[in-house]
């Protein structure tokens, strides 16, 4: 209010328990509109915010909180870098859908129901000097035209190519990153510049990027749950996506091993790819069904999802057991080929199966994740079929692969691959390693055990 009349409504909506603040409709008032909104208004009474988070506005005095429990529609021309409605027009309340019914659903639900009571309507794209576009996805991105990786030949590659990059892919990648907190690698001046490696939340961190608390830290993570918080990542140069394996939602469950081979500098890429297919077939043999993608830089992960009891008896420490003893078994049987142990300094020749990647608090990069490296490589989801003698990683790029993913047939499957992992710990323990410990222990891995 301003001198005591009606002027604006802050709204939000529900994300999780949270009441998220999105901004102020200050147009679509007439005085109908006021007339019937008033009585509403002062029926619902608070004396404090009902909005969490970083962005939720400070108390004022022309402020007058409510209780969060009347629906507007809203019509607005998209959304701020920072998560909040531009250009927002109170189009009436939503006396059909009661609020009450809304708060009562389940948290993910929720957010839904309530974003869908905002009506986005086509926004007014500005083009930048170049004449491209500045916004994406109706995010708008400030400084459109930084150059991110230098000119390869082909190029430079800019902001803006990032967030179109990320919006041709955002579906696919969101189906592997939601729901899981994740870091991000920030590199504002380029791949050559600065590199900021963040997994928390900032204040100004914007509203279309989740926050979510996990056990042990008081400070909320960031999580990227909807297409549109890509484009709040490319905004603040975030080249690289780390998501945790956890179970979407439950970030202490684990949710999917990543297998990730490393090999030593002096190790052919076809030996990398005959240790992605060993992998696949050693996950085979105890009931699990394995992904491969390339990871942007000099090796392959092998992912595999499953699925743990309700129970949480079965956590971390018990998963990485099974990872370990997976690698253990496959390094015993081929000890020339490959490592577990990285404080071994003798790699050469030799792929580390680096098991330590599947704990807690642990990541790898993302399906589809662009690289801060030469050439902007992406870790590309391959079909079985790919992994082949042959198989040349650098193909693919934040050029090439928007066009290539869109026909490929890579991780059909995926989202029904889940497989108990528990039925798969007890089929490993039941697989001895063809060589003994002792001649395991002589080639230089250790013993299985705790
Ligand atoms: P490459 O094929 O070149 O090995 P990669 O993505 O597997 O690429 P690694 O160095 O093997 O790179 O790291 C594996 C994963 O571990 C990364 O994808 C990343 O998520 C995580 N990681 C690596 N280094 C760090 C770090 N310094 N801090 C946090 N996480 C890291
Ligand atoms: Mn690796």
């Amino acid at each position: 209010t301003t001198n005591g009349r009606f002027r604006s409504l802050l709204v939000g909506v529900n994300k999780g328990d949270h009441l998220v603040y999105v901004g102020r409709v200050g147009t679509g008032f007439g005085q109908d509109a006021v007339l019937r909104l008033l009585p509403e208004l002062k029926a619902h009474p608070s004396k404090t915010s009902p909005f969490t988070g970083i962005n939720a506005p400070r108390r004022e005095r022309s402020v007058n909180w409510l209780d969060p429990v009347l629906v507007a529609e809203i019509e607005f021309a998209g959304w701020t870098a920072d998560g909040l409605v531009r250009q927002a027009a109170y189009k009436g309340l939503r006396i059909d859908k009661p609020a009450a019914e809304v708060v009562a659903e389940k948290p993910a639900k929720a957010a839904t129901a309530a974003i869908s009571k905002l009506t986005l309507v086509s926004p007014r794209s500005q083009a930048s000097k170049t004449g491209r576009p500045n916004v994406v996805m109706n995010v708008p991105l400030s400084n459109p035209d930084k150059p991110l990786w230098p000119d390869d030949g082909n190029g430079k590659l800019t902001k803006l190519d990032l967030a179109l990059y990320y919006e041709a892919v955002s579906d696919w990648i969101i189906d592997h990153i939601k729901g899981r907190p994740c870091s991000i690698i920030r590199m504002p001046d380029g791949i050559n510049g600065e590199r900021f490696f963040q997994r928390h939340a900032m204040p100004g961190t914007s509203n279309l990027i989740t926050l979510t608390t996990v056990s042990g830290d008081r400070k909320p993570y960031i999580q990227i749950d909807r297409p549109e918080g890509l484009i709040a990542v490319a905004q603040i140069a975030g080249i690289e996506l780390h998501p945790w394996n956890c179970e979407p939602g439950h970030p202490e469950k684990p949710g999917r091993f990543v297998f990730d081979l490393d090999p030593a500098p002096d190790v052919s890429f076809d030996r990398v790819v005959e240790a992605a297919l060993e992998i696949r077939d050693r996950l085979k043999a105890v009931g699990l069904v394995g992904f491969c993608k390339t990871t942007g830089g000099k090796g392959l992960h092998v992912v595999t999802p499953f699925s743990v009891p309700e129970s949480g008896r079965l956590g971390w420490d018990e998963a990485k057991a099974f990872a370990r003893e997976l690698c253990i078994q496959m390094a015993n049987d081929s000890p020339e080929k490959y490592l577990v142990n990285m404080a071994k300094k003798q790699r050469s020749g030799r792929i580390f199966l680096d098991y330590l990647r599947n704990d807690r608090m642990s990541t790898a990069v993302a399906p589809l994740s662009p690289r801060g490296r030469d050439g902007a490589p992406v870790s590309m989801p391959l079909t079985w079929a790919q992994v082949k003698k042959g198989l040349d990683p650098s193909r693919f790029t934040l050029r090439t692969v928007p066009a290539l993913i869109g026909k490929s047939a890579a991780w059909r499957g995926y989202l029904e691959a889940e497989r108990p992992l528990l039925e798969a710990m007890k089929a490993l323990a039941g697989r001895p390693a063809k060589r003994t410990l002792a001649g395991a222990k002589s080639a230089g891995v250790p013993a299985a055990g705790p």
